[in-house]
């Protein structure tokens, strides 16, 4: 018998290990356990009239390799599509104003666009080229995403561009959020260029496209991962409640009453299930604001029945903005193929951090709110003719200031309390689904290499 890993978590994180764990040793003996009935975890698309509508992630980033390398591996490269570029931005004051063109994640590479924004009164934008004389913050390890700009910025600048830019992605609190673990390239550039609006450069196309997707819709990414792991028990609808050390192996109880012994294990699951398995107290990060929930509400319409009087591709909303979305994606109009011709679809986020309220609306009300929301900056003249609305509970990790130290120091302590037993997934190295899959593909590695030393 080959040696046994368990993957615990079926979400993309977990698929991505138990992929390429098969894919260097033909021998492992694999199983993966998934709570839910199907894989997947947050990636799953509902298709429904024609529309292909995405529950959770809707695309990923190109530049990130990991994604594209993966879906080509499967075969899956005649699916790939990138978004249309067209404008996007940001709800300010009751109006749209675009995001800085040429802007690296809303911080303007020049003073001219600086200057030609319209989401930042004239004291903000003198208070944002104080960048330019600004010294360089004094030496540190980390910060909160918001008290570095802030200081480089302006707190304008922050409430208005970088905040509703940020939230977008991690759903939290940017003056709790870690710089380090969400946005280094920040530190590099302040290191070693001081001024972010001299030393930053445009990207080189401004309206190139940066993300994609599947056409047929990301569960199909699932699916074919799924029929790939022919070495792999998959184990679905059932939980690992238990963990346990015994010697050189590790025990797993299953919520089936099933025990499953391993040499190695990866846990792709959120963190604080694993850090309730393990028991062990040095897991916890005190540090760390629970996960915020969001929810997307994606509604379906006639495209004569939604009259934008701005071309685009959606927008985010500034953080002192009096209303609940924190974000409009008009999908039809980004990704054309997930709407059928003559129709849109656009979808809404809601839930923002510390506030879980929000998503224990019933769907009328979560409809309700989108629809009056969107309603002051887009004319809306019927009803949808549906829409779907997915929760998503304590699902968007929070990375504290200092997440990257104390992610080293587990990481250390694990692997001499409990050698071969390995964590991956968003509550780690990032949330966006090539670092998800990056992750996996780590973890597989560290435990070939691992494994490797053990004679069974
Ligand atoms: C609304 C939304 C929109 C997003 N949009 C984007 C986007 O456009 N692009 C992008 O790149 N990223 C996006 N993200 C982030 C991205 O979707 C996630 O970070 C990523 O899918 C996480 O994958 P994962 O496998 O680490 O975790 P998950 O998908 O959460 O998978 C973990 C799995 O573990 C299972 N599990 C939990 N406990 C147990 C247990 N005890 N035993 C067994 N199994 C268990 C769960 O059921 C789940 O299936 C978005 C996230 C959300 C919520």
């Amino acid at each position: 018998m080959g040696k046994r890993v368990v993957v615990a978590g079926g979400g993309l994180t977990g698929l991505s290990a138990a992929y390429y764990l098969q894919k260097q040793d033909k021998t492992l003996n694999i199983t993966l356990v998934e709570a839910n009935d199907t894989l997947g975890g947050k990636l799953q698309t509902v298709y429904q009239d024609g529309f292909v509508i995405e529950r959770g992630p809707d695309s990923f980033l190109k530049r990130k390799k990991e994604a594209l390398e993966l879906i080509k591996d499967l075969g899956l490269e005649d699916d790939v599509v990138s978004n249309h570029t067209g404008k996007s931005y940001i709800l300010k004051d009751g109006g749209l104003h675009p995001i800085p063109e040429g802007s690296v994640m809303g911080v303007p590479t020049s003073i001219r666009t600086l200057m030609e924004t319209t989401l930042l009164s004239d004291d903000g934008k003198i208070r944002a080229l104080n960048d330019l004389i600004l010294p360089r913050m004094p030496a540190f390890d980390d910060i909160s995403v918001g008290e570095f700009f802030k200081y480089r910025l302006g707190e304008e600048m922050v409430d208005h561009i970088i905040s509703p830019l940020l939230s977008g992605i991690y759903a939290g609190d940017i003056y709790k959020l870690s710089l380090q673990a969400t946005q280094p390239q920040f530190i590099k550039a302040e290191k070693e260029l001081r001024s972010l609006i001299a030393g930053l450069k445009a990207p080189k196309k401004t309206n190139e496209s940066k993300f994609a997707t599947l056409k047929s819709g990301l569960s199909r990414l699932i699916d074919k991962l799924a029929a790939s792991l022919t070495q792999t028990a998959l184990i679905t609808g059932v939980k690992v409640v238990g963990f346990d050390k015994q010697d050189q192996h590790y025990s797993l109880r299953l919520s089936n009453g099933q025990n499953l012994w391993a040499d190695a294990v990866i846990f792709a699951i959120p963190h604080e299930i694993t850090a309730e398995l393990l028991k062990a107290p040095y897991l916890e990060n005190d540090e760390a604001d629970p996960n915020t929930s969001v929810a997307t509400i994606a509604m379906a319409f006639d495209q004569k029945d939604v009259q934008m009087d701005k071309e685009g591709t959606g927008f985010v909303v500034s953080r002192r903005e009096p209303i609940s979305i924190t974000a409009s994606t008009w999908t039809h109009m980004k990704w054309p193929h997930t709407a059928p011709e003559g129709k849109a679809l656009i979808r809404c986020y809601l839930g923002k951090a510390g506030d879980d309220k929000i998503i224990h609306l019933s769907d009328e009300e979560m409809v309700r709110t989108a629809l009056d929301n969107l309603k002051t900056v887009v004319n809306i003249k019927r009803q949808p003719h549906f829409s779907v609305v997915s929760r998503w509970e304590k699902a968007m990790p929070q990375y504290p200031v200092g997440h990257m130290r104390w992610l080293n120091d587990i990481r250390g302590r694990l692997q001499s309390d409990y050698p071969n037993v390995y964590l991956a997934g968003a509550s780690y190295e990032g949330v966006g689904l090539p670092d998800c899959i990056k992750q996996g593909k780590e973890a597989s590695t560290q435990v070939i290499h691992s494994l490797s030393k053990i004679k069974i």
